[in-house]
């Protein structure tokens, strides 16, 4: 670049380093990443744990076609799979310790896939996702196909499935989740439940970095341990002061940081404050929290008790749901189930989102150990040893990132608030590309994922790109 603009980028997350790669690949020789955190890939946390690494944050790369992580890696990786959708290994466990009968449940999960495959009807709705699927789901019961579901079994499942839709879309409640905006989030085709068995999500970046060829020079401009607490954008240069009072120039910023941080701090963090409209996107498009257990035995007990499975279900009845309401457990009847982690064994992992993700985070390790296993005694009806090692998330309370991923709620749709909203790039009064916006919250096609936080990434970077082969022809 014959002008070399000083380009900063905050948050060394998939977007911001995808932006970095992109630039310096295309000639940019002036580029500086700002990290809070002590290593890069934000909400990409691969932890070492057993004989591999286990993943605190993203973890499964769903779909193939269209997915831009998918498209880059899968000639140098060989994705694993979870097994989501293998019936084989499926077991539904009812909380008095019997099993469901699984062609029962099969005939249940097709009409839940019937109901998912609603897309016209969903964009319609002005409902949430909740009443969406409580509607359809008992209008479709009417038909006689059904006659031998009984009411315990409907409603049982239907705790499941909120359980479930509350975890993918880490909502407090699917009544607060959008239909409309469900509807908009592209499902790219191909396998849902890839995995990077034992080498974590991590991966990514090493393969990211050897496709742009930036392997040596992109750890240079990685500055890590240097939160941003303010950005001045008043005047042509940008001045961004980090926690540790050092002050950096740039001439354009492209801001990654998540959203649930951007709304607690993006007030005191920008100087003029940022324009209305994106204000209005930060403070109505929803952040939520998705928490992990992973426990690791010294022997599958599930197979030596007759409960192999890859995946199981939990479904309450109503009596036992009613006891632990109220109680310190409660946090339990948002978990869906146990999944085995491929590659691992000796591990079983479990998802939730909910209500309360407060408490999840503020309970002690011991406490969340000691409630898994009653958990898994109750709905197993075995004896379980302690496990040997467990490993929990906090992503709500993680002063970087406030939650763990985006998705649009009733509000956001009330207040006609959209991802493209927060991603708009701002111009300073020279009209200059100043503050340009990426991450997984600024994509529409792709809010809450790797691949949606990827490409928009690439996509800020693009826009300077444009921009400067722009001047150059003026
Ligand atoms: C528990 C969990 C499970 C998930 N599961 C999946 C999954 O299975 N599949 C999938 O596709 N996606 C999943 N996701 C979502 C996926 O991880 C994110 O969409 C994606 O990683 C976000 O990337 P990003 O670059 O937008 O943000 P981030 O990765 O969050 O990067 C932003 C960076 O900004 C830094 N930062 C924050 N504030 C400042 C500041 N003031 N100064 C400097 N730096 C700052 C942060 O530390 C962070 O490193 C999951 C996320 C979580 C949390």
């Amino acid at each position: 670049m014959s002008q070399n603009p000083h380009v900063i980028i905050i948050g060394a997350g998939v977007s911001g380093i995808i932006a970095a790669c992109n630039l310096i690949s295309k000639g940019f020789r002036n580029v500086t990443i700002l990290e809070a955190e002590d290593r890069i890939g934000g909400r990409i946390d691969s932890r070492r744990f057993n004989d591999g690494f286990i993943d605190f944050g993203a973890q499964w790369c769903s779909g193939q076609k269209g997915n831009s992580v998918y498209e880059l890696c899968h000639t140098d990786f060989k994705f694993g799979s979870t097994g989501f959708y293998d019936t084989d290994g499926f077991v539904g466990l009812i909380s008095n310790g019997s099993r469901v009968n699984k062609e029962m449940f099969q005939k249940l999960s097709l009409l839940r896939s019937k109901i998912e495959d609603m897309i016209d009807e969903m964009r319609e709705s002005k409902g949430s996702i909740g009443d969406f699927f409580q509607q359809k789901y008992n209008e479709e019961l009417e038909s006689s196909e059904y006659d031998d579901v009984d009411n315990e079994m409907r409603e049982m499942v239907e705790k499941l499935w909120e359980t479930e839709v509350k975890a993918n879309y880490a909502a407090k409640n699917w009544h607060d989740i959008s239909a409309n905006r469900y509807s908009q989030v592209v499902v790219c085709e191909g396998s849902q439940d890839l995995t990077w068995k034992t080498s974590g999500y991590k991966t990514l970046f090493d393969i990211i970095q050897k496709k742009y060829n930036v392997e040596e020079v992109l750890k240079d401009k990685i500055l890590l341990n240097k939160k941003v607490d303010h950005v001045n954008w008043e005047t042509d240069k940008i001045i961004i002061r980090t926690l540790d009072r050092t002050v950096y120039q740039a001439d354009h910023l492209i801001v990654t940081i998540p959203l649930g941080a951007l709304k607690i701090n993006h007030k005191l963090l920008f100087t003029p404050m940022l324009p209305e409209k994106k204000i209005k996107a930060i403070e109505n498009i929803e952040f939520g929290t998705l928490g992990k257990v992973f426990l690791e035995f010294e022997e599958p007990f599930w197979n030596k008790f007759n409960n192999s499975f890859k995946i199981c279900a939990f479904l309450w009845k109503k009596e036992d749901l009613y006891e632990i309401m109220g109680t310190d457990k409660e946090w339990l009847t948002n978990i869906y189930g146990f999944l085995h982690l491929d590659g691992f064994p000796y591990i079983l992992e479990t998802l939730l989102g909910g209500n309360k993700m407060h408490e999840f985070e503020t309970f002690s390790d011991e406490k969340i150990e000691n409630d898994c296993i009653w958990l898994l005694e109750k709905f197993m009806k075995v004896r379980i040893l302690r496990p040997i090692a467990m490993r929990r998330t906090r992503w709500l309370t993680r002063e970087n990132f406030h939650g763990s991923y985006s998705y649009c709620s009733m509000t956001t749709a009330a207040k006609d608030v959209y991802p493209e909203d927060l991603k708009e790039t701002v111009f300073n009064k020279n009209g200059k590309p100043t503050l340009l916006f990426a991450g997984e919250a600024t994509s529409s096609k792709f809010q809450g994922y790797v691949h949606g936080a990827l490409d928009t990434g690439k996509e800020a970077a693009d826009k300077l790109i444009e921009y400067f082969e722009d001047q150059k022809e003026q």
